[in-house]
Formats: C-alpha cells, sequence, structure tokens
C-alpha cells in the first residue's frame, strides 16, 4: 500500500517546523514533500547583517537537505491549486512544470514587499524581503561610497553618500542602523587615499529614515523605539517622522514637505503583503491572508492547512484579532500545524494554536540593541547580546559559521568587495518571489 504524502509549500519559518516537526512524530509513516523555490531556510531577521557585510549570505542560508531528514525537497514555485482534485502544479528553476498529488496540504507561502502607490517608487525604489536584495544593496552601497570618493562633482558625490530607508519598523531600523556603520566604514576606507584622516565631515555618508507614524518601531513597545532613535540620532541618522515620500526619481525623492533629498539609493522597507498566490488560490481571505481557525486548517477543506504570514491565525489571547507577521509566531504556528497533521493520521492530538507575545529584539548594530524579553526592557550592548544570544538559539542551523563571523568582524574591517553579480533590474521592488533574482528571458539582451 502507497504511503499518504503531505506537501507542504513553503520553507520558510512556518514551514520548515512543520516539516522538522513531522519529520520527528511520522518517522516515514507518511511521505513529506516540501516545495520551496530555493534550496535553503533564509533566516531574515539577519538579512540587514548581510547587507551591510557582517555576515556571509550563506551563513543566513540553512540547508534544507541537511538539516531536514526524512522530508523530500522538491525545487520550484507552486503556481496553482487544483483543491477538489488534491493536486497542486509548481514551476522548477529552469522552468519546467511538475504537478505533486496530496492527501494533506500546508500553505506557508510568506510575504512579499508592500507597495504604495507613490509616483516612481516602483521604479527607483528597492525593497528587503529576500536573498537577492540583500545581495543587490551591500554592493550597492559599497559602489556608490566608491564613486562619491572618486568623483569630481560635489552634487552627485553627496547624492551617491546620501542613502534614504522609507519604513521605520523593524526591519527600517536595523537596516539603518546597520547601513550607517557600513558606510562610515567604506568611507574611512576610501578616504586613507585623500588624507591620513579619513573623510572630511562634510564627506561622511548621509543615512535618513521615515516614517509616516509619529515614532520609529511603532509596532513595538514604545521603549524600544526611544533606545532604536537614541541609537539612530547619536549614529548621525537622520530620523524624521510623521512623513514620507512623494515622489521618487533616479535624481533622488520629493519628501512630502516639499523638501528634495538627491540620493541614488531608495531602501522601502514599508512593509509586507501575503504571497500572491494566497490570492490566486480562490480560498477566502482576512486582510489579505488566508482564513484559517485556531487549529489552523481551512475552512471547508479539513485536509487544508495554512499559517506564517500567508495565514490570518485567531489570536486566542486577543480575541478577535489575528496573530502579526512575525517569525516568533511562524515559528510556533509550524509546529503546531505539523503537530495536528500528524494527528490527522493517528499520530498524537491535534491542538489549538495559542501563544503570548514574548516580547522583541533588535539589532542596532555594533553593540548596541533595544528588546524587551519577557517584556523587560533592554538596551546597549545587554540588549545586543540578548538580540545576538536569541537569533543563535532561533537559527535551525550554522551557528557556529554565524558566530564566527560575529566574531571575525568584531576586529577587522568591512570588506569592500563589489561581486556585481545581482543586478538592479533582476530585483524589481514589484516581485511575487523576492527570494529569486529574476534572469533574462531567453534571448534577451541584459
Ligand atoms: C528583513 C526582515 C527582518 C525580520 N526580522 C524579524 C525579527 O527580528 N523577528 C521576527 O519575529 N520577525 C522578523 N521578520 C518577519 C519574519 O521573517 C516573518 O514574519 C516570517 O519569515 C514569516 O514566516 P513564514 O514561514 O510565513 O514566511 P517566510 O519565512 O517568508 O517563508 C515563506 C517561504 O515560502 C516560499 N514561497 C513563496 N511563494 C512560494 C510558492 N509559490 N511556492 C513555493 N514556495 C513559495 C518562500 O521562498 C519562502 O521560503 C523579519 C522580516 C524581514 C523581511
Amino acid at each position: 500500500m502507497s504511503r499518504s504524502r503531505i506537501v507542504i509549500v513553503g520553507a520558510g519559518f512556518a514551514g520548515y517546523q512543520a516539516a522538522r516537526t513531522l519529520s520527528r512524530t511520522l518517522r516515514g509513516a507518511a511521505e513529506i514533500v516540501l516545495v520551496n523555490p530555493n534550496d535553503y531556510f533564509l533566516y531574515l531577521p539577519l538579512l540587514p547583517e548581510v547587507a551591510s557585510g557582517v555576515l556571509e549570505p550563506r551563513r543566513v542560508s540553512v540547508s534544507l537537505a541537511g538539516t531536514l531528514p526524512r522530508v523530500r525537497l522538491v525545487l520550484g514555485e507552486v503556481d496553482g491549486i487544483d483543491f477538489d482534485g488534491r493536486r497542486l502544479r509548481y514551476t522548477d528553476p529552469e522552468g519546467g512544470a511538475g504537478e505533486l498529488e496530496y492527501d494533506r496540504l500546508l500553505l506557508t507561502v510568506g510575504s512579499v514587499n508592500k507597495l504604495l502607490p507613490i509616483p516612481g517608487v516602483a521604479e527607483h525604489a528597492h525593497g528587503f524581503r529576500g536573498m537577492p536584495e540583500a545581495l543587490y544593496l551591500r554592493d550597492h552601497i559599497s559602489r556608490q561610497i566608491a564613486m562619491a570618493a572618486t568623483s569630481d562633482d560635489p552634487e552627485e558625490a553627496e547624492a551617491r553618500r546620501t542613502f534614504v530607508v522609507v519604513g521605520a519598523g523593524y526591519t527600517g531600523t536595523e537596516v539603518a542602523a546597520h547601513g550607517k556603520l557600513f558606510t562610515d566604514s567604506l568611507a574611512r576606507q576610501h578616504g586613507r587615499t585623500e588624507d591620513r584622516s579619513g573623510p572630511r565631515d562634510d564627506r561622511r555618508p548621509r543615512w535618513m529614515l521615515l516614517d509616516i507614524a509619529p515614532r520609529v518601531l511603532p509596532e513595538l513597545d514604545e521603549r524600544l523605539a526611544k533606545t532604536a532613535h537614541r541609537v539612530l540620532t547619536k549614529r548621525g541618522v537622520d530620523v524624521r517622522t510623521e512623513m514620507s515620500v512623494k515622489e521618487a526619481t533616479s535624481e533622488g525623492v520629493l519628501l512630502d514637505n516639499g523638501e528634495f533629498i538627491a540620493t541614488r539609493s531608495l531602501i522601502w522597507c514599508v512593509g509586507v503583503r501575503p504571497d500572491p498566490l494566497v490570492q490566486d488560490v480562490g480560498l477566502e481571505t482576512d486582510r489579505g491572508r488566508l482564513v484559517v481557525d485556531e487549529h489552523l486548517r481551512v475552512p471547508g477543506h479539513p485536509e487544508v492547512l495554512a499559517c506564517g504570514d500567508a495565514a490570518a491565525v485567531p489570536d486566542l489571547t486577543q480575541p478577535g484579532e489575528i496573530t502579526p507577521m512575525t517569525a516568533q509566531h511562524a515559528v510556533r504556528q509550524g509546529k503546531v500545524a505539523g503537530r495536528n497533521i500528524a494527528a490527522s493520521f493517528g499520530y498524537g492530538s491535534p491542538r489549538p494554536y495559542k501563544h503570548h507575545d514574548l516580547g522583541f529584539t533588535v539589532d542596532l548594530g555594533g553593540i548596541q540593541g533595544a528588546a524587551n524579553p519577557l517584556h523587560v526592557p533592554l538596551s546597549g550592548p545587554l540588549a545586543n547580546l540578548v538580540t545576538r544570544g536569541y537569533h543563535l538559539a532561533s537559527m535551525p542551523g550554522n551557528r557556529i559559521r554565524v558566530l564566527a563571523d560575529w566574531m571575525l568582524d568584531a576586529v577587522l574591517p568591512r570588506q569592500a568587495a563589489q561581486l556585481g553579480l545581482v543586478r538592479s533590474w533582476s530585483v524589481p521592488l514589484e516581485s511575487s518571489s523576492p527570494e529569486v533574482a529574476k534572469v533574462p528571458a531567453p534571448g534577451g539582451r541584459r
């Protein structure tokens, strides 16, 4: 008799944990298939450290085949699901089409960059939701500092040394905090060729962090916001709250107060929306996320579950609310989904998803951080230590490699080496797959 097949779509925080739970619980009693465009789990919270040259990209990319025994990995992106026929279609990384039948299906496709209808933004801004964008940004930043150092045109040099981040949530705040340290280090290295003292004050890189909200980290505890604001401003980041962008051009950005900021770097961190597959599959949604019950089941389809950023999971700790899009929830929901699927085969018993928020950690670069583990507010080096310790404990692999990069970064200058492998056009802001860099169409010239 053939084994039942469980298909998990998406190997992010939720999908990875579900696969691991199922592999450990079922121990081969059912076939577990994981469909994902890449062969690694991406530890997104450390992506700002990749963009700023602290961590090498493979440190935050945990091999799926190497860490998930008894799980069959299918490389591909799911583009259609037939719920009545219990089968799905996918496209593999080389454009080939494939089909898979399932007995149980778990959808954990995560989220993509959120767009706002602001003229020029889709063309001139870059998001921060995947590895290709982080690699692009690291090279782009290095290139701007290098070209600014040799430009004879002071206005062009100033624009190249100016970086604008829109959105002061945890992603934008970390990108600006790490980015400023990165560019200061690069500018010092280029400054050595000018005179021994490094760059003059008017040649220092300039970072701006904008948000429409009245404070940075608007979604987190106010005490974390105060710490982050203090660290950022002390570091020289120009924090502008209650402010947004009216228009973006290739020369810079027009703020909504009429001020024009000349820049070649607009980094878009205004938030995320569920992966477009959620709309495409035609199931009921709430705030764009798939409707599920507290057992993570899709109503009307008892064999289909969903969780993580893609699903509107009821928050049993705050009746009427749905859980926020965070790794903290996605990880735990993935475990519950795995457990509930195993229970549907007679292994263990199902349980509802309920999790009390445990606080948040924000790495502000250097030895700075802001954290409130178990709602105890921390700042400075202690917060940084707690944040890094939390990340190490949360990563399902590569811990020694990450630790080694942190130790190297503590004693060595940042590496100014552009590999140029990811180009601007291959990481458009509007993308249904920010985890994959676009490639030219066959026969294309780029
Ligand atoms: C830069 C950054 C920093 C963050 N920092 C924190 C933090 O410090 N703390 C915190 O709690 N949260 C943080 N978050 C949020 C957190 O990463 C997300 O909430 C979490 O990743 C959601 O998990 P998920 O499993 O739903 O989706 P993801 O982890 O995004 O995984 C989705 C997976 O599905 C795959 N996929 C997408 N579409 C398809 C398809 N059609 N077919 C097959 N596979 C598909 C993707 O490639 C991906 O592997 C951060 C997010 C970002 C972008």
